[in-house]
């Protein structure tokens, strides 16, 4: 296959079924170092993919963008179309309100969650894809559950689309996403995202003991 990523690699995947047979689909990607893996898998097993990077939660703006940049520059060298959506904070801190102080995996993710997949399904819906997916549930730091319901609701709002469940951690995905991370050499976050999720590791690192989260320096 053209492109393919794989050869710096033993590693081999078993060919994807995504559900009803479809040939395409759109992925919600978070950022690089997590949809690496899931955009390969879907990319050698011959699925034309959409990613579709919409996170207005990411906080700062020059925080965001790097985020955004590495996983167009991945995209690009693949040959995969790249939707760069909105970065519309106003609604995310609108959405988010009066849960700031929620612990991660509470209920100011399932918020985000929801307003992110309600975005990618319009997208998916407008644009005549019957089946998205997600790279969120990859890191070992999130509830798949969560994410899977949020899912599934948003792809409730229209007939004849799914939200594809399937679980990227598993059959050597997770190693996989750390091989590529470090082929490619990604920059490397170290928060979830939001302003809280900064504040909070900033707030666990201090109790702990250890430095504080430095931006924009830290690659694979
Ligand atoms: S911790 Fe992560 S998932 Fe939760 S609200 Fe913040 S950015 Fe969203």
């Amino acid at each position: 296959m053209k492109n393919n990523p794989l050869s710096k690699s033993e590693y081999k995947r078993v060919a994807l079924d995504v559900p009803n047979g479809e040939k395409k689909l759109v992925l919600h990607s978070c950022c690089a170092p997590c949809s690496g893996e899931v955009i390969e898998a879907i990319h050698v097993s011959g699925v034309k993919q959409t990613v579709f990077f919409y996170n207005p939660n990411i906080h700062p703006k020059e925080e965001y963008l790097m985020r955004k940049d590495e996983n167009k520059r991945y995209c690009d060298k693949l040959g995969i179309e790249f939707i760069d959506a909105d970065y519309d904070t106003k609604n995310w801190f609108s959405r988010v309100k009066g849960f700031e102080n929620e612990p991660e995996r509470g209920h100011r993710c399932t918020l985000c969650f929801d307003m992110r997949f309600e975005r990618t399904a319009l997208f998916a819906k407008e644009n005549d894809y019957k089946v998205f997916t997600s790279s969120l549930g990859i890191s070992r730091w999130k509830n798949m559950e969560q994410i899977n319901k949020s899912g599934l609701q948003a792809a409730n709002r229209y007939s004849n689309l799914s939200y594809w469940t399937f679980n990227w951690r598993k059959k050597g995905g997770a190693q996989r996403m750390i091989e590529i991370s470090k082929s490619e050499k990604f920059y490397q976050q170290e928060y979830c995202g939001c302003v809280f999720s900064l504040r909070d590791t900033n707030r666990w690192r201090k109790e702990n003991n250890r430095e504080r989260i430095t931006r924009l320096v830290k690659f694979y």
